[in-house]
């Protein structure tokens, strides 16, 4: 199984966090050129659900009014803005077109503005002490499209920066490579085992289970299940700790296999800052890749054609 991607994903963006000045108040922020060289690896999808709604620019700042962005769905809340008028209608009609505008473009994975009424996924206001109603409208309808979500903040991060990226291209690659044989199906896992293991042992352990008692020939719903679980793995983030012990132990699994020393990869619990590990990382993405040894945590990579 090829494990390299050569086409571009497309990566749908809140426009506010792709340099558009879109806010209520006129902002926006490029959050995209956080990702460097690898920029390059996506086709960038920016929507705003509320400027296509019709509420202009600026405008005033809306809330959700009831329990959550997805009751509004429901019709079971409003939206109002600040001076109390009903926007509910409006915002449906722009959270409608953007979704419409990702699924023509073969969007699957969208980076979103935390803390909106609108794009939010776990936060709909950004007051430090209050949650608002998640999620908002459009956070509601990507949740429920099981869109991969990366929250726009942690691109700040280089290690969280470097987890998105490879778990993203994973998902991609998980989400259109053939299953046709059981022998593709003890692939397909051999190649994402040791990521989904690092993220979620315990779901890891027991699809391995499953797969080690599969009864004779192949089921092909029974692989699309499997191809469906891991992907939903894929979606949650890991910790740092997980990150720099799986750094470790590959890098001992390498030494060994083909007697390079990397100097600058240190022991999970040496001190060194967050830019120093997303180096690590690259490195051991990058020689792990040119040396043809499987980097269990990073699988999957982007060379393009
Ligand atoms: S958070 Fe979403 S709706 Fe609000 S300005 Fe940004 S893109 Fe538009």
């Amino acid at each position: 199984m090829d494990t390299v991607l050569k086409e571009k994903i497309n990566l749908g963006i809140s426009a506010c966090m792709y340099g558009c000045k879109v806010r209520y108040n006129k902002k926006g922020w490029n959050m995209s050129e956080l990702f460097g060289r690898d920029q390059t690896s996506f086709i960038w999808h920016p929507v705003c659900p509320e400027s296509l709604s019709g509420m202009g620019i600026p405008r005033s700042p809306i809330r959700v009014i009831g329990e959550s962005g997805r009751a509004v769905l429901e019709g079971n809340a409003k939206i109002k803005n600040r001076e109390g008028k009903d926007v509910t209608d409006m915002l449906i009609k722009g959270c409608n077109a953007s979704i419409e505008a990702l699924e023509r473009a073969n969007v699957f994975a969208f980076v979103y503005m935390e803390g909106s009424p609108s794009c939010g996924v776990y936060r709909t206001t950004l007051k430090n002490n209050r949650m608002g109603k998640p999620p908002g409208v459009f956070g509601a309808m990507l949740l429920d499209r099981d869109f991969f979500l990366i929250p726009a903040n942690d691109l700040q991060s280089p290690v969280r920066r470097w987890d998105w990226k490879r778990r993203l291209y994973a998902f991609a690659w998980a989400k259109e490579v053939d299953i046709n044989s059981k022998d593709d199906l003890f692939q397909f896992w051999h190649i994402v085992k040791f990521l989904c293991q690092e993220i979620d042992e315990k779901t890891a352990r027991e699809i391995g289970k499953r797969l080690a008692e599969l009864p004779k020939g192949f089921d092909k719903e029974s692989a699309e299940t499997l191809r469906h679980e891991v992907m939903m793995i894929l979606r949650q983030p890991s910790s740092l700790e997980k990150i720099k012990n799986r750094l470790w132990k590959h890098y001992m699994y390498f030494k060994r296999k083909t007697g390079v020393e990397l100097e600058n990869v240190m022991e999970p619990t040496d001190m060194r800052n967050m830019n120093h590990i997303a180096d690590e990382l690259m490195l051991m993405e990058k020689t792990s890749f040119s040396t043809e040894v499987l980097f269990g945590a990073a699988p999957i990579l982007y060379r393009g054609r």
